[in-house]
């Protein structure tokens, strides 16, 4: 009998054993064989066919997108027409943030307002941007979308649109759909403000009209601005390259930062101890012009300056006005959005200028592109960066001859926002959230154009044919000079440095990559004069336009070169 029972007992054992056995043979050979893998492609070719079942609805919309180059778009329109209208994208973020639960508020009390404007965009591409948008962001948040047509050459597109997307979505009843077109073009900025105005959810997202959301992108956005009110954020925006159309993953190491041109850029950011790359990081700017912000704070900033013209610069001004007046910015690398970076504007600029006004021939002869950013930039100046704004000026010297004359386009007034808000001055900027622009003239002595007799030391040509010479101080392109405090180096923007050839017969004036101790790249400031440290010879202009090297003589007209900005008294 127990003889029977120990026999049951282990055939029992065995069994459960080969059992174990064969499931732990079977999830190997799964993961060894990537049948995971496999699984979950099926399960996205799945999704990916039930998205694309409705895209021959949209393709009336898309057919009638009408002939245009390249140039017109730059990207590859005829790829966008014909990619499924919701796509598959790649998870770009950190793993961890797909494993975290995001704390949110109930959704009466979070509704979202997308304000896109555009002009000029592929309709394939706008589509993507909106039913993107509409399908990978939670019913319950997305209140509303705001679509702005910026006066766009495609005059029915508006109209069509708003046709088949209120007949999308008329059953659901959300997101409500709001429609505005600008018979003429008012710009980005004029057009941005519109839609806010026109909003009625809590948050608002500035988002451009070619863009793709990636899955999960509005939680770990809305999670920190329910946290923290006086913030405002922007997703990583991951590349979308514009031939291949393919989805790339940005940089969680990037932040956005600005010049003393006020020139967005990317700047480098290290991680501190401990800190992961799925944490959210403070930047001076946000990541382009793609932004999520209560409507309140908004409201109380006064939104985008409406002085500012058709594009540039309004997300610097934003960003500096809310750093400066109590907020903070923040991008969140677990909410990716893909935006596509185009290697030139796309489209025209509207003339600044016309004919007839007096202006300073250089203005006259900048492009239309050039001068509105220009304008915008000097009124961002003008508005906040007080006495740094001779920074500016002393990089954009042909700025000092914009008329602003000012249109009264409303009561927005940066003096009156001080102090309604109890604004900091610039310098705080500097010390508390942007150190790199006071590295960027920390180790100068001096910089900006260099000026003998009322033209501009320039260097003109490319490696290796370079001309080193004397040029209308006004044009945009002038050299921009940097004279190093410690080396003695002057150089340019492209790392070139003014050297001595001093094994010619006659000493000569060079330009040579620069290079560290490097003596023959060393000059001494002597007053107003450029004194090369190992030849003690003198920078001179003795004849028009003639540039040489000459003995020093002290108050010689010729040898006197002033910066734009001198740091330091002479001696
Ligand atoms: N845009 C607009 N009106 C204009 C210029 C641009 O509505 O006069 C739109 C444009 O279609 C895009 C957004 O503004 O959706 C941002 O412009 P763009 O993408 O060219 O700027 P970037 O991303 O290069 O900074
Ligand atoms: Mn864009």
């Amino acid at each position: 009998m127990s003889g029977s029972l120990h026999r049951r007992l282990r055939c029992c054992l065995l069994g459960i054993m080969t059992l174990l056995a064969m499931q732990f043979v079977i999830l190997v050979l799964v993961v060894r064989l990537g049948l995971i893998d496999e699984l979950i492609s099926r399960r996205l070719l799945l999704q990916q066919q039930q998205l694309s079942l409705h895209q021959h609805e949209w393709q009336d919309f898309v057919t009638h997108t009408p002939d245009q180059p390249h140039a017109f778009y730059q990207y590859n329109r005829q790829l966008s027409d014909n990619l499924a209208a919701v796509r598959l994208l790649p998870t770009t973020r950190h793993e961890s943030c797909n494993r975290r639960r995001y704390a949110l508020p109930h959704a009466s009390l979070a509704k979202l307002s997308v304000v896109i404007s555009f002009h000029n965009e592929a309709r394939s591409m706008l589509l993507r941007t909106i039913l993107t948008l509409i399908s990978r962001t939670p019913q319950e948040y997305l209140h509303e979308l705001i679509v702005i047509d910026d006066g766009s050459e495609d005059v029915g597109l508006l109209a069509s649109l708003e046709r088949h997307l209120t007949a999308a979505y008329a059953e659901r009843g959300r997101p409500r759909l709001i429609f505005s077109r600008n018979l003429n073009r008012k710009g980005l900025i004029w057009s941005r403000n519109e839609g806010a105005r026109l909003a009625s959810g809590h948050y608002l997202l500035f988002l451009d009209s070619h863009c793709e959301v990636n899955d999960g992108w509005l939680e770990p956005l809305l999670e920190r601005l329910t946290l923290n009110s006086r913030l405002a954020v922007s997703p990583l925006l991951d590349p979308i390259e514009p031939e291949t159309l393919s989805y790339m993953a940005g940089n969680e190491l990037l932040k956005g930062g600005f010049d003393w041109s006020l020139h967005f850029h990317w700047l480098p950011r290290v991680l501190a101890d401990k800190e992961t790359l799925a944490q959210p990081y403070t930047s001076p700017v946000f990541a382009g012009g793609i932004l999520m912000i209560s409507r309140e704070s908004f409201r109380k900033l006064h939104g985008f300056n409406p002085h500012l013209e058709i594009w540039g610069g309004e997300s610097i001004e934003l960003a500096i006005k809310l750093w400066l007046c109590g907020g903070q910015i923040e991008i969140v690398p677990c909410s990716r959005i893909g935006h596509i970076f185009r290697a030139a504007h796309a489209f025209e600029f509207p003339p600044q200028y016309d004919q007839e006004q007096e202006l300073e021939q250089e203005l006259q002869q900048l492009g239309s592109a050039q001068a509105t950013y220009l304008r915008n930039s000097k009124i961002i100046a003008e508005s906040w960066l007080d006495e740094y704004k001779y920074l500016f000026y002393a990089l954009k010297p042909s700025a000092r001859e914009i008329p602003l004359n000012l249109r009264p386009v409303s009561t927005y007034d940066p003096a009156q926002i001080k102090a309604e808000l109890k604004c900091q001055p610039f310098d705080w900027l500097m010390r508390h959230v942007s150190p790199e622009l006071r590295l960027q003239h920390a180790n100068l002595s001096a910089l900006g154009t260099l000026r003998n007799a009322g033209r501009c030391l320039h260097v003109a040509g490319t490696v290796p044919q370079l001309q080193l010479l004397l040029t209308s101080c006004h044009s945009l392109q002038v050299t921009q000079w940097h004279l190093h405090h410690e080396s003695g180096q002057l150089s340019t923007e492209q790392r070139l440095c003014l050297a001595v050839d001093a094994a010619a017969k006659q000493p000569q004036l060079s330009l040579e990559p620069c290079r560290a101790g490097q003596t023959g790249q060393h000059w001494l400031r002597r007053n107003t004069q450029l004194q090369h440290a190992r030849t003690h010879l003198c920078l001179d202009n003795p004849l028009k336009d003639q540039l040489l090297l000459s003995r020093c003589r002290p108050h010689a007209v010729s040898q006197s070169f002033q910066f734009a900005l001198e740091m330091e008294a002479q001696s």
